[in-house]
């Protein structure tokens, strides 16, 4: 998925993000949603969606800390999370590291397990991308 040349399956997604709106395609024949959008529904292999507005909540399905960049366009260490969103689908992407978890002489106030509630947030990278990044929802 190319941001830069978003195709006629992306391309409402990607405006979404720019409003700062999380968008799932919902499958106009069985109603699956699903995230990040693709041609067909992953349920029916239906090709028609609406577009439905995400909470932008989930919890923490899986990640792990990358800490070897595999370009020089990633800037390391990063979390690579995989976030259940409370509407079902999966998506994958980075998860905001609060400062303590990175500095060990900090007192560590908050850990990342599997399952901890964790809230969209919306980085502006460029005047025409933004991407979808998580932080840890404090209750
Ligand atoms: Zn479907």
């Amino acid at each position: 998925m190319n941001p830069a040349s978003p195709t006629p399956d992306t391309v409402e997604y990607w405006a979404g993000l720019r409003r700062h709106e999380l968008l799932l395609q919902c499958c106009a024949s069985c109603g699956a949603l699903q995230c990040p959008p693709r041609p067909g529904c992953g349920a029916c292999a239906g090709a028609t969606f609406t577009w439905q507005r995400a909470a932008g909540l989930g919890r923490l399905e899986s990640y792990t800390l990358v800490q070897r960049a595999v370009s020089a366009a990633y800037a390391v260490p990063f979390m690579l999370v995989l976030v259940r969103l409370q509407e079902g689908p999966m998506i994958m992407s980075t998860l905001i590291l609060p400062a303590a978890l990175m500095d060990p002489r900090l007192p560590q106030t908050v850990a990342v397990s599997v399952g901890v509630p964790v809230e969209v947030v919306f980085e502006d990278r460029s005047d025409t991308l933004t991407v979808p990044r998580f932080q840890l929802k404090v209750p």
